[in-house]
């Protein structure tokens, strides 16, 4: 007999998740990470990622989203932890860019509350930001930041609480799926289960390498930076998180001040990163790139690069037409997959959690993820 009923591999952002809503069901779950729980040297770190719902990318993230958000109270009831906070959401730039019109489209299509505001109006309204005269603003309430580290902590918490086994420090070596379940191996010895999760991260390259996905890892940085005249005017109370493209088509994307009066704020590129694998990473941040950053957030909100505090280095995971891959396992019916968040996977956290658990249980769920299917055409690898 297998001694577990689900085995996950990659204790990260979605793994945790997944065991959380695994032992939920009462299954019996073993989970591995190779390192500490919430690391810092994945893709679940940085103190902050951005939740909004009129979402760009694809309206079809929305019911998945509005899901998610009641999952996330959820799971600040379960644990306890501070977890979400709603700030604000701010999108901006020229009317016909990505982030203005597919913010609309989806607010449009799913009844979303939101605002369309000129650039005198977001100018008098968010006194830190400085828009040129030809860009617009969507505004919605209903966004803001999650916390990552706690928010793992939070699932390995309530999954441990509810019976699952956690390793820590445990990388998985090998697996394997036959008809009857599945077997994983690691330095430690071999565990069996009926089904795998496999949530691996900037690591599916290797550990899904069979499929062939065209996966790019990219290096992205995070910079936070003390403002002139102090946090202040940046307090999650009075600032929204943003997200702002400028006429080239480039995106940068900020948050309130949450680490107190010398924490400073965050904001980043968020697609500007540079090829990697999780082994050869550069993780110094280096001046030229505090440079150009300093230089872009100026001008959208000009008291922000007053001194440079910290940067760190962090991987997205990319798939060709930037949406998730989450399915049963092409090859194997006993293996469900879940990669490719390509750098917006946060929010989703617990609702993919949840699909994980559907998908491992019954083979099925009820949420909408035709658009993650690792066959699409965009998604579908070289097999070998
Ligand atoms: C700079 C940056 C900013 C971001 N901003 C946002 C944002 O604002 N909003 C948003 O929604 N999303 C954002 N994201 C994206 C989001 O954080 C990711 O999509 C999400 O964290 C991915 O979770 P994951 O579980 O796939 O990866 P991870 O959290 O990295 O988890 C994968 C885990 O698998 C483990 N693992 C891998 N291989 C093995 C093995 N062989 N054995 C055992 N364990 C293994 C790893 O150690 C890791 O812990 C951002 C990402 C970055 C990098």
């Amino acid at each position: 007999m297998n001694s577990y009923d689900v085995i996950v591999l990659g204790l990260g952002g979605m793994g945790s998740a997944a065991a959380h809503h695994l032992a939920a069901r009462g299954q019996r779950v073993l989970g591995l990470e190779q390192f500490g729980p919430a690391h810092a040297l994945g893709s679940s770190h940085g103190g902050s990622r951005i939740i909004r719902q009129s979402y760009f990318e694809d309206p079809a993230y929305v019911p998945l989203l509005v899901r998610a958000y009641e999952l996330w109270e959820d799971l600040e009831a379960a644990s306890g932890a501070d977890l979400l906070t709603l700030t604000g959401g701010l999108y901006v730039g020229p009317a016909e860019s990505t982030t203005v019109a597919g913010s609309l489209a989806a607010a449009r299509e799913w009844n979303l509350p939101h605002e369309l505001l000129d650039a005198e109006t977001i100018r008098v309204r968010f006194p830190t930001t400085a828009p040129d005269e030809d860009v617009v603003g969507l505004y919605e309430e209903r966004a803001g930041f999650v916390r990552p580290e706690a928010s793992v902590a939070a699932h390995l918490s309530v999954a441990g609480r509810l019976g699952a086994d956690l390793h820590f420090e445990e990388p998985v070596l090998d697996w394997s799926a036959h008809s009857g379940g599945v077997a994983v191996t690691t330095a430690r010895g071999t565990y069996t289960a009926g089904t795998l999760v496999i949530s691996p991260g900037a690591w599916a390259p290797r550990v899904l390498a069979s499929l062939g996905l065209p996966l790019r890892v990219e290096r992205q940085v995070m910079y936070w930076f003390q403002p002139v005249g102090g946090v202040e005017p940046y307090l999650p109370d009075r600032h929204p998180i943003y997200v702002w493209e400028d006429r080239t088509g480039v995106q940068t994307y900020g948050f309130p001040s949450i680490d107190g009066p010398e924490g400073g704020v965050k904001i980043a590129f968020f697609r500007k990163g540079i090829d990697t694998t999780p082994d050869t990473l550069d993780r110094e941040v280096h001046d030229d790139e505090i440079t150009a950053m300093a230089e872009r957030a100026g001008r959208d909100l000009p008291t922000l690069p007053g001194r440079f505090l910290r940067g760190a280095a962090c991987m997205y995971t990319t798939t060709p037409d930037e949406h998730f891959v989450i399915a049963p396992h092409p090859e194997h019916e006993r293996v469900v997959i879940a990669c490719g968040f390509s750098g917006h996977g946060f929010k989703f956290v617990p609702v993919v959690g949840e699909i994980l658990a559907d998908l491992a249980t019954d083979g099925t769920t009820r949420h909408p993820i035709a658009l993650f299917d690792p066959a699409r055409s965009s998604a579908a690898g070289s097999r070998t």
